[in-house]
């Protein structure tokens, strides 16, 4: 069985003169290269695992800048960290990388309030932004769940989503302009506050590039006006495909909620165990909906939405009278994921995304495949989207590995053949790379790369994400189970 933790590979340590080098660039408190302060920066929210060579911090761009040039000198390559929740893998130091945290880039330098939008630095933590934008009447919309600590980097970096993408779409809609080091060490800004600008629209490349072209060290965000009113509903339903009908059904009514999520039987169980949330144990899925806009539009529609479950055989319908109900009813999705250790003290959470009327389908095959494999299974996602997170329960200690990601394997594979594909929004990294095989042709790929390159052409920035093959992250182990699985089970 495969041992995650011994079976890292062990990084090099760097030379005491390119550790002095970086010292003198950020500062002595801002570099790390002792093997037990890297321990924490080997991995992410994903599986993956490798040390970097070392870990600075550093304070401004011109800093990550220079920083860059040393790491091209010493002939490492480089990985931009925001908080490490990321869940693909994406800040794994391949090829024992220099990781460039970001945790020091964290002031929001401008809210400019009449022209909406914000102009901050990448280490900034989403909630952050909101808790000041808040303040003049004014939301950066991407919601992901991790909001309280993910960064507006890691966001970008991700293209993040979140429950509320389903009306404001994800980051890349909400993104202006970025100032970007290259892998070469220069500063280049792309996108800005005018509306548009001339040349080539590089943003929306940039967004979702998980740091394969630069590490971006300031973003133009859009904000947005706060609704006028926000509604929030809930609804339970005997199954999943119940649910499912139902919320197919709001969307097919001319409603387009603000958020759409739902919890399955297995998921309202562990919140009643860990968290005492009262929900009814014969419920087989609940149903969130919320609306935000006009005081009067909200009404009809949340009178509507309540109507709609009803006749789709939806029970306890409750809606939020206030805000801290609200706030109460968004609980129980927010503290699925960790009520679920309850079960499990390990779990693979997916990713795929399907047409949402292929949800039903899916999900029961999801079923099918956790249970052939001998697994519990949460299921816990963004219905309004068809952003599925099936969440595969197992105890690493005794359960192997090896399984798990081929179970995982085959649920991206049912995905696939629905019609869907890999990521909704947790991007790549090196947990898909090489699956990336099943959605794209090699025209397709090879037109990707030759995009990379012409930002990167020596594979400096963060080696071996997004892209199969390459050979940067040979010596993880998961990578080669990834690929062996990749190859065996081609669609
Ligand atoms: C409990 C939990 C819930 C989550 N819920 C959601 C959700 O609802 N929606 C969602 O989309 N994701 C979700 N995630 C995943 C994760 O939080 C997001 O992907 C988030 O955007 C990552 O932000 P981060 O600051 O942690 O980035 P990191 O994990 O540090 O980095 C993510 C990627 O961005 C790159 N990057 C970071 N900073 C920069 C930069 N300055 N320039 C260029 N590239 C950069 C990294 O190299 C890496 O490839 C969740 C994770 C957890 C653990």
């Amino acid at each position: 069985m495969l041992d995650l933790v011994a079976a890292a590979p062990r990084s090099a340590r760097p030379g005491d003169e390119l550790v002095s080098k970086l010292q003198t660039i950020c500062g002595r408190e801002n570099v790390f290269s002792e093997p037990e302060d890297l321990l924490v920066f080997e991995y992410d929210a994903g599986f993956d695992r490798h040390p970097p060579s070392a870990v600075v911090v550093p304070g401004t761009a011109e800093e990550v800048a220079e920083v860059v040039r040393a790491a091209r000198e010493a002939g490492l390559p480089v990985v931009p960290r925001g908080a490490g929740t990321g869940l693909s893998g994406g800040t794994v130091a391949c090829g024992g990388a220099i990781v460039v945290a970001t945790s020091r880039l964290r002031r929001i330098l401008d809210i400019d309030v009449e022209g909406r939008a914000a102009l901050v630095e990448p280490g900034v933590v989403n909630g952050h932004l909101n808790d000041a934008a808040r303040r003049s009447g004014l939301f950066f919309a991407p919601d992901p769940a991790s909001q309280r600590c993910s960064t507006i980097g890691g966001n970008i970096g991700t293209n993040a989503g979140g429950p509320h993408a389903l009306r404001y779409g994800s980051v890349v809609d909400h993104v202006l302009g970025v100032e970007m080091v290259l892998a070469d060490g220069t500063i280049a800004s792309f996108g800005g506050r005018a509306p548009d600008l001339p040349g080539y629209d590089a943003v929306p490349l940039i967004v979702g590039s998980e740091g394969t072209l630069g590490i971006v060290t300031k973003a133009w965000v859009r904000l947005l006006p706060l609704p006028e009113d926000v509604r929030t509903a809930l609804a339970l339903f005997r199954d999943v495909e119940t649910g499912a009908r139902a919320a197919s059904a709001i969307i097919g009514a001319g409603i387009v909620p603000a958020a759409m999520e739902m919890l399955d039987r297995t998921t309202m169980q562990a919140l009643n165990a860990a968290f005492d949330a009262h929900l009814p144990d014969d419920a087989g899925s609940l149903l969130l909906v919320e609306v935000e806009g006009q005081a009067e539009d909200c009404a009809d529609e949340i009178g509507r939405i309540a109507a709609i479950c009803s006749a789709e055989g939806g029970s306890g319908l409750r809606v939020a009278a206030d805000a801290a109900e609200r706030e109460l009813l968004w609980k129980a999705r927010k503290l699925g994921y960790p009520a679920l250790a309850r079960i499990k003290p390990n779990n693979y959470l997916h990713d795929a995304v399907v047409p949402r009327t292929k949800l039903p389908a899916v999900l029961r095959a999801v079923n099918e495949i956790a249970q052939r494999y001998g697994y519990v299974t949460a299921n816990m996602f963004h219905i309004g989207d068809g952003n599925l997170h099936p969440i595969l329960l197992f105890d690493a200690r005794t359960e192997p590995i090896e399984r798990v990601m081929e179970a995982s394997a085959e649920i991206l594979k049912v995905a696939i053949a629905a019609g869907g594909t890999l990521s909704g929004e947790h991007g790549i990294g090196l947990e898909k790379n090489e699956f990336m095989r099943w959605v794209f042709t090699e025209d397709d790929l090879g037109a990707m790369r030759r995009a990379r390159d012409a930002f990167d052409p020596d594979g400096v920035m963060n080696p071996g994400k997004i892209m199969p093959g390459g050979g940067a992250c040979d010596d993880i182990p998961t990578e080669r189970i990834k690929r062996g699985l990749a190859e065996g089970m081609w669609v």
